[in-house]
């Protein structure tokens, strides 16, 4: 493979993330809107911008390599495709919802029931493993205003905040699958050497975006208590500052671990913390 070549959605809700991705991964390329194809200058990738349903058979097919598509689209088209990596954006479930005054409140109560959604597939798959048997509206789009002209007597949809259902009248009963971005590839071209470059510059980015780079000072005295806190990539580093009873420790926290954390740190002495985003972590 002497250039790679990599699908990502055109417009909508992945579009701005998945160039931010590919953007932080230090490649440098034009983002024009009106062309469907964008070279990158310093490395061997082409960018093909489509519709985020034509993306996974573009790569079965080998038309792109890889792409970036949620994991919704990639279970209701049913292609074979390499989960290459989840990429943490684009977070969504598929979820079964009905009218708030209805008489359906769990699967079972959905037998002989009509159910609209625009994913067919990955809904009648969930219906045949339930054994429930219900007619499915196959619609495009604005699938929560269904019940309410009488389509339907339930929906199945993307949901994200639950604000679309909220204004509609409806209210989700159970959650079938959750969804994010993922990167995939062709089953068995995993390995190969342009892809596993890109995989793990991806990595580097998404490992450091779940982390803080964190300094302190903080009296010597304190200074077992404060380390005890702060477990890093390896150990933190503790450097001597002009007042010699006093020193700087700097070290990696987990973003998510950091509120808990930065007030027992004060509680056990640490003082003028900073916390800083981090560009990249090889390992
Ligand atoms: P396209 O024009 O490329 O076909 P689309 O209209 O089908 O775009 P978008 O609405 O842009 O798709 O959503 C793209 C993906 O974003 C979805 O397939 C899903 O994985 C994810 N997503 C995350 N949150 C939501 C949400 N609240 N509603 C819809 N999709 C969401
Ligand atoms: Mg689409």
């Amino acid at each position: 493979m002497k250039t790679l070549k990599i699908a990502i959605q055109k417009s909508g809700r992945l579009n701005e993330k998945s160039v931010e991705l590919l953007k932080n991964c230090g490649l440098s390329f034009e983002n024009y809107k009106s062309s469907l194809i964008s070279s990158v200058s310093n490395f061997p990738l082409e960018i093909l911008f489509l519709r985020d349903d034509d993306i996974p058979e573009y790569v079965q097919d080998g038309i792109a390599d890889i792409g970036i598509v949620g994991e919704n689209v990639i279970q209701e088209t049913q292609v074979e495709v390499a989960y290459l990596q989840r990429l943490g954006f684009g977070k969504c479930k598929l979820k079964l919802a009905v009218p708030v005054d209805s008489s359906i409140k769990t699967v079972k109560d959905l037998e002989g029931k009509a159910i609209a959604t625009s994913y067919p597939n990955i809904l009648k798959n969930f219906l045949t493993k339930e054994s429930i048997n219900a007619d499915i509206k196959m619609i495009s789009g604005s699938v929560e205003i269904a019940p309410g002209l009488g389509l339907s007597d339930a929906i199945f949809d993307i949901v994200s905040t639950g604000g679309t259902l909220k204004n509609n009248g409806l209210k989700p009963f159970h959650d079938v699958i959750s969804s994010e971005a993922i990167l995939i590839g062709r089953k068995g071209e995993e390995d190969e050497e342009l892809i596993q470059e890109l995989i793990q510059r991806i990595q580097s980015v998404l490992r450091a975006k779940d982390n803080k780079y964190i300094v302190l000072n903080v009296e010597r005295k304190n200074l077992e208590k404060v380390t005890a806190l702060l477990p890093g990539v390896k150990s933190p580093s503790v450097i001597a500052l002009a007042d010699e009873n006093w020193v700087a420790v700097h070290t990696v926290i987990p973003e998510k671990d950091f509120w808990d954390r930065i007030n027992e740190l004060k509680s056990a002495g640490a003082q003028g913390i900073l916390v800083m985003p981090i560009e990249k972590i090889i390992m």
